[in-house]
């Protein structure tokens, strides 16, 4: 069967859950049921003999086959191997976020038809290597990638789409600043914005890895093992099995308190059972730390972005997350306006990438783009330089953080000695003045420099950032308009030929013919 291509889909490629949405006829967003009749997907991998099964079914095996298990591949992305083994074998983390994909994939068509384009969301503080991890997992699941987008930007364009700036007769409502508040299962995110008319500006944008509603779990789990430890003197999260079968519990337990005032959580481990009460105002003291950092970095994003909450139209909340009443109460006092739901926690995102594959699709069509987008990076880029007093390494910042995309940058390194044929840059992203503490994207060298270049030649390096964060780097001689050949090595990245056999042995789709 061929493909459709005037169709493509919006992935949420969640930590915990995943979404997918399409256009319908009318071009509004919809969200499409998976295989089990679910508008999300659990992001778990469950690994039997040569099956893999994503979602609801994977879910079940957390407390008989916990060791088989995968989960929150997504926050190891950029790695070279997810940690855990998986049925005695270790994979890259995008190749298990593939999986996932395709089962989306999968069940989208089963739906919609044949198609193969897609644009899959990534936090905004994802680095340049975990944002080409996505890409490639999208390559691997049989999908043509159109593009990747933000997540605060896409639940952006989802409300903008809601509130009607992007009417077909170009009229829109008066120019208005939201604050994206984003607290997933496994991603904080908080992006300031400004709609002016089909225009979504992102003015500053932050987060946190690890700050997650994980984290909130985590505590409930923590807090009935150490009771357990204190009763029996043993500890359920010993057990691979007890510690999956107690998070599934303190996970539901969270969700009760997030809806009635306490719950029970009980746990069963080597023939004793605890059963803990737990009422919200207890839960909300435990993980209150947790919620003072989500503060603290929507304060910063703010304060980056030049403004002051009176200068806030809207605070919007998206990610499952933001469904704990703790977190309406902190953004109320925090900015004095009522917390904006209009937009669907779950589905949001996954709208904004839809809608943001209608406005590529038309693109590609020749048509009038509706709406336009301007990103900014969410991490300084730097090159690694020796400090000439110390001698010590330091990254010397190129881009600053949250400078408006596409920006392209320019550096001049001299060659050192006449002759001299090959060069080699270290290029990281990161605040810190240290490399050690940055990341790692790559080393750029080139080996063929022009023969017989005096000392001291000046070799210019272009680093541009694309709209979506994607980096790509160009090397001349300066004063000429000659690219000259370099290689862009990354650590942690497969290569074209490993991305090929993935496709192949999870998706079955073979690589497009080149073009050409
Ligand atoms: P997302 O990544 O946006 O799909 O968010 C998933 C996260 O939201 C998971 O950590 C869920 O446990 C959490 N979540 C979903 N519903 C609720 C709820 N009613 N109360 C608290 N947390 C929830």
């Amino acid at each position: 069967m061929s493909n459709n291509s005037s169709l493509a889909v919006g992935i949420d490629l969640g930590t915990t859950f995943s979404a997918v949405a399409y256009l319908d006829d009318l071009g509004r967003p919809v969200t499409l049921q998976n295989g089990e009749g679910d508008k999300v997907t659990p992001s778990v991998l469950l690994f039997e003999g040569n099956d893999v099964i994503v979602g609801k079914e994977a879910v079940k095996a957390f407390a008989t086959d916990y060791a088989a298990i995968a989960e929150c591949a997504k926050r190891e992305l950029g790695y070279r191997m997810f940690g855990k083994q998986l049925g005695g074998r270790q994979y890259p983390p995008e190749a298990l976020e593939a999986w996932i994909l395709n089962k989306l994939r999968m069940d989208a068509q089963a739906q919609i038809g044949q198609f193969d384009k897609v644009v899959v969301t990534v936090p905004a503080y994802f680095d340049e290597v975990r944002r080409k991890a996505t890409q490639d997992a999208g390559y691997m699941a049989g999908f043509h990638v159109m593009d990747i987008i933000n997540e605060p930007t896409a639940a952006a364009v989802a409300f903008g789409f809601a509130q009607g700036f992007l009417k077909d007769d170009g009229t829109a409502p008066d120019e208005q600043t939201i604050l994206v508040y984003d607290l997933g299962g496994g991603t904080f995110d908080v992006t300031v914005m400004r709609l002016q008319g089909s225009n979504f500006v992102a003015l500053a944008t932050d987060g946190e890895v690890g700050l997650v509603g994980r984290a909130w779990d985590q505590r409930l789990v923590d807090f009935v093992a150490e009771e357990f430890i204190r009763k029996f003197g043993i500890d359920p999260r010993d057990d691979a099995n007890a510690h999956g079968r107690l998070w599934r519990e303190a996970e539901d337990a969270k969700r009760t308190l997030s809806a009635r005032n306490k719950c029970t959580l009980a746990c069963d481990f080597q023939g004793h059972a605890v059963r803990s009460e737990i009422t919200r105002e207890m839960f909300e003291d435990m993980t209150r730390d947790l919620l003072d950092r989500t503060a603290f970095t929507t304060r910063q994003t703010l304060q980056a972005a030049g403004l002051e909450w009176s200068n806030v139209d809207h605070v919007l909340m998206v990610g499952g997350s933001t469904r704990m009443p703790m977190v309406a109460q902190m953004l109320r006092e925090l900015s004095g306006k009522e917390p904006n739901r209009s937009v669907s926690a779950d589905e949001a995102v996954a709208h904004g990438a839809a809608l943001h594959a209608g406005i590529l699709l038309s693109k590609g069509a020749g048509k009038e783009s509706q709406f336009r987008i301007k990103n900014v990076n969410s991490h300084s880029l730097g090159v690694v330089a020796v400090d000439v007093a110390t001698k010590r390494k330091r990254n010397a910042i190129v881009i600053p953080r949250n400078t408006p995309l596409p920006i392209t940058a320019r550096r001049i390194f001299k060659t050192e000695k006449a002759n001299q044929r090959s060069i080699l840059v270290q290029i990281v992203e990161g605040e810190s003045s240290s490399p050690d503490d940055c990341v790692q994207l790559g080393k750029c060298s080139v080996r063929d420099l022009p023969k017989e270049l005096p000392a001291q030649t000046p070799i210019e390096v272009r680093f541009k950032y694309e709209e979506n964060g994607r980096l790509t780097v160009t090397v001349l001689v300066q004063g000429t308009d000659k690219a000259l050949h370099h290689e862009l090595t990354r650590e942690n990245s497969l290569t074209q030929d490993q991305l090929d056999s993935w496709r192949q042995y999870i998706s079955g789709v073979p690589a497009p013919a080149p073009a050409g």
